[in-house]
């Protein structure tokens, strides 16, 4: 490690003045956290010297891989010429121009406007304010509510936090608001009913949105919010037929459909996103995260010509469009966007993403196909989940209250592979970096294989008897 630090200090100085996000705050008061300091490739060390193959990508962002200078280049250079100027009121700077071009090219064709913030959350949010702003100005005011799926993932602001579909981040916070409702969670594994295809499965989820549109009322019902892969969910990949069903009900009843791209946009499935590998035709597209690969705080929120159309149509009457963020278009940070796309196209990471991450599936299933608690493994190009199961057969999950995902994950974090629990979903998640090699992607499996037997090895009669779904 090239710099010493005193880690005790740190903890010590850390837990004395952070309100840590997503954590248990006695916890972190208590124990300190851990500190990471240095990363390179799909490598982080914390300040102790501990090394660990970083296999979620920091939280599924870190695309092109830690430690690229180039990123920090573009950065100083853009922040050399010009380190911040708004976007408001008609200003505009080149950074954000040219990574517009960038971007919108590589969107569908009926796609050309984008919007630029600071976050996953803040582009949800401003493609929601932007469905009840296009309504609005359509003659449609009360079409407001917005339609998303249990269990999803769509960030935490107020707004987002509603769509996102985990009781954890509405309960204590009296969320969602009113304008969210949500359906039904698209896993085919844990949801279908004994005997029921894949196929009539989503068909059956397509009836049940339409029947929340229905009671909810069409008039009112504004957009569907949806990932390709819900990541943060469970990484739950939509079963056969199951969009182009959604689609048709979103289209005879006027709703437009949110793809949100935050995690699987810029190559995570293999392809640049996650919309093309799904036949998926947004009227909005969200991204962020894998946009700078985590190295600056940049959203990009994609509108169709339709809307723009009305939007702009709309300046007459309404005047200037009130919304926008302070960092919207920063230099600084399209600078490190571009630099980040050059390292993608450039070393064809994306196309490494879908030969690697299908090394390590078929990798993954030799080794644990047949594990007696292991239900599924799942996943597309470099993102993943394994299925935790204590009776794989009967198709009964662990109690929750166990939470052998996550001591799975620890012990597999002492073999040097950082894996995600997702407590909802009692599965282990993995979104490595994009350059990920076959070599890295074995050793993601060894100590996977390894972590799991020791802990549930080692469960008691009690933790290994699970609940029925
Ligand atoms: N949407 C998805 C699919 C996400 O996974 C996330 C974050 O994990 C968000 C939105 C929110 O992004 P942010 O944390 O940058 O606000």
């Amino acid at each position: 490690m090239s710099t010493l630090y005193d880690t005790e200090r740190l903890k010590k100085a850390d837990s004395a003045s952070i309100l840590h996000p997503a954590t248990v705050v006695a916890d972190v008061a208590e124990k300190g956290p851990r500190i990471i300091a240095e990363g390179k490739g799909c490598f982080i060390t914390d300040t102790e010297g501990k090394s660990q193959l970083d296999a979620v990508g920091g939280l599924w962002c870190m695309n092109i891989g830690y430690g690229r200078p180039e990123i920090g280049d573009a950065m100083k250079k853009a922040s050399d010429q010009l380190g911040y100027f708004h976007t408001f009121a008609g200003s505009s700077n080149p950074a954000q121009i040219q990574l517009a071009e960038r971007l919108v090219a590589k969107m569908p064709d009926h796609i050309n406007k984008v919007f630029f913030g600071s976050s996953g959350s803040d582009a949800n949010d401003s493609l929601m304010k932007i469905v009840w702003y296009y309504n609005g100005l359509r003659g449609k005011p009360e079409k407001r509510k917005i339609i998303s799926r249990r269990q999803a993932y769509h960030g935490t602001t107020i707004a987002s936090a509603s769509l996102t579909g985990l009781a954890s981040f509405h309960r204590n916070f009296g969320l969602p608001i009113a304008e969210v409702k949500h359906t039904s969670l698209p896993h085919y594994y844990r949801e279908a009913k004994p005997g029921e295809s894949e196929l009539d499965f989503s068909n059956r989820l397509a009836r049940e949105l339409e029947d929340l549109i229905i009671a909810e009322g069409p008039e009112t019902v504004g957009a569907f919010i949806a990932e390709p892969i819900m990541g943060a969910g469970g990484v739950i990949t939509p079963p056969e037929g199951y969009f182009s069903a959604v689609q048709k009900v979103l289209k005879k009843h006027d709703i437009l459909f949110i793809c949100d791209e935050v995690v699987c946009g810029f190559g995570r499935l293999g392809d640049w996103f996650g919309h093309r590998v799904y036949d998926i035709r947004p009227d909005m597209v969200a991204t962020a995260k894998g946009i700078t690969s985590g190295y600056f705080p940049l959203s990009a929120a994609f509108i169709s010509d339709e809307i723009w159309n009305v939007l702009r149509d709309g300046s007459a009457t309404l005047g200037a469009f009130a919304h926008g963020f302070t960092y919207s278009g920063h230099p600084v940070g399209c600078a490190a966007a571009m630099a980040n796309l050059d390292i993608l196209q450039n070393e064809n990471l994306i196309g490494n993403a879908a030969d690697v991450g299908a090394y390590l599936h078929t990798s993954l299933r030799e080794a644990l196909g047949d594990h007696a608690h292991i239900g599924e493994i799942r996943g597309h190009g470099l993102i993943g989940a394994i299925q935790l199961m204590a009776d794989r057969d009967t198709k009964t999950g662990f109690d929750l209250k166990h939470k052998i995902a996550a001591r799975c994950v620890a012990a597999i974090g002492e073999l040097g592979v950082i894996y995600r629990p997702l407590p909802t979903a009692d599965s282990l998640a993995f979104s490595p970096p994009l350059c990920l090699t076959r070599n890295e992607a074995d050793q993601m499996v060894d100590a996977l294989r390894k972590g799991l037997d020791q802990v549930i090895g080692g469960l008691n009669s009690e933790e290994r008897k699970g609940l029925a779904a």
